[in-house]
């Protein structure tokens, strides 16, 4: 796990719920996801109501997790936490649910991962608050109804396209969530610094802010493997001189990639002379699963114009080749 990687290493798992915003108000930037659910959050509780099952999607570390955390706390509800690869059987998701309170928040990460059988016990139980399960086998079989609390599932997934539609006609809101600007990172660093207890000025905020791929879960890594050392190397201020030199020690470059992120770029331009190439092929060429370069990788690269997704392929942007000081190929016309 390398320290650009936005999926938690499960030491920081402790950390992470240290510094995680409770309110909505603390929630940095995503206006429009802000907005609209302070506005849903708002009315479902005058009305008395659960809140509408919400669906969040987006790459990993830019706060699905935080956000139904979030909605459980604004709701004055319970949150059960769970993923779709532990929900094995039937029966492990309806002991979730039997055991779930009026407006309670379900939470279901990785949606995408839950086993057909599974899903199928969930339709009735988000339509209709319905459990139809079997009990027995053979010819003593029989299914049994049982009613559920109203209830709110948040389902997080990294791409809205790997849900099955009937699923995913079944949320009232769908959120997804943007990377973040350097604005609100820096915000979010100087919010964990002060939880935390590290000293640190604007600059060095920004700079860390840069350098982390628009993700707020890589953004507090960094702060802290920053803070760690100013403080052996420093005066214990993280400035942004300092934070720039630890970042370089730590080989996370001025744009805030990290080795795959230019071994990706490198490949495209190197080895298949710019693209398009299929994602299979890259995968392959660089060692990487399709699933980590699709949800992890290729999302920021796309998103800061170094990679562009065409029908016949991926292909690198004139600004990767600039990047690298690479000469563009003229027959590219980029
Ligand atoms: P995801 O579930 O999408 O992988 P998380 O919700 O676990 O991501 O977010 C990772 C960390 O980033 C959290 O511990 C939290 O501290 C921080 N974070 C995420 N989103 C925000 C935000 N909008 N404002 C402040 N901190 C955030």
């Amino acid at each position: 796990s390398h320290i650009l990687s936005p999926r938690n290493h499960r030491e920081e798992t402790y950390t992470e719920e240290h510094i995680r915003p409770r309110r909505l108000q603390d929630y940095i930037g995503q206006p429009v996801v802000r907005e609209q659910m302070e506005i849903f959050i708002h009315a479902a509780r005058h009305r008395g109501e659960a809140l509408d099952h919400v669906l969040i999607f987006g790459p990993p570390g830019l706060g699905k997790t935080t956000l139904s955390h979030i909605i459980a706390h604004e709701m004055g509800a319970n949150l059960r936490q769970t993923s779709g690869p532990v929900l094995e059987k039937a029966g492990d998701l309806a002991a979730l649910l039997t055991n779930l309170e009026p407006h309670d928040v379900l939470f279901i990460d990785e949606i995408h991962r839950l086993s057909p059988m599974v899903e199928e016990i969930l339709y009735p139980a988000l339509e209709d608050f319905q459990l139809d399960i079997m009990i027995g086998e053979g010819p003593a079989a029989r299914s049994i109804k049982l009613d559920l609390p109203p209830f709110t599932l948040v389902g997080a997934t990294t791409r809205a396209g790997l849900l099955t539609s009937p699923l995913r006609d079944r949320f009232g809101i769908v959120q997804r969530l943007e990377f973040y600007n350097i604005d609100d990172l820096a915000y979010i660093v100087q919010r964990a610094s002060g939880i935390i207890g590290a000293r640190i000025d604007g600059g060095g905020a920004q700079e860390i802010a840069r350098r982390s791929r628009g993700t707020p879960r890589i953004a507090n890594r960094l702060l802290r493997r920053v803070r760690d050392y100013v403080q052996v190397k420093g005066t214990g201020l993280i400035d942004s001189e300092m934070a720039d030199k630890a970042l370089n020690m730590l080989n996370v470059d001025n744009q805030g990639f990290d080795h795959m992120d230019r071994r990706l770029l490198l490949a495209v331009m190197e080895k298949f002379d710019g693209g398009p190439v299929g994602v299979d092929s890259l995968a392959a060429a660089i060692g990487e699963e399709r699933g980590t370069i699709e949800d992890v990788l290729e999302p920021f690269l796309i998103q800061q114009g170094f990679l562009m997704r065409t029908p016949r392929g991926r292909v690198a942007t004139r600004r990767a080749w600039q990047h690298f000081g690479l000469n563009i190929p003229s027959r590219l016309n980029l």
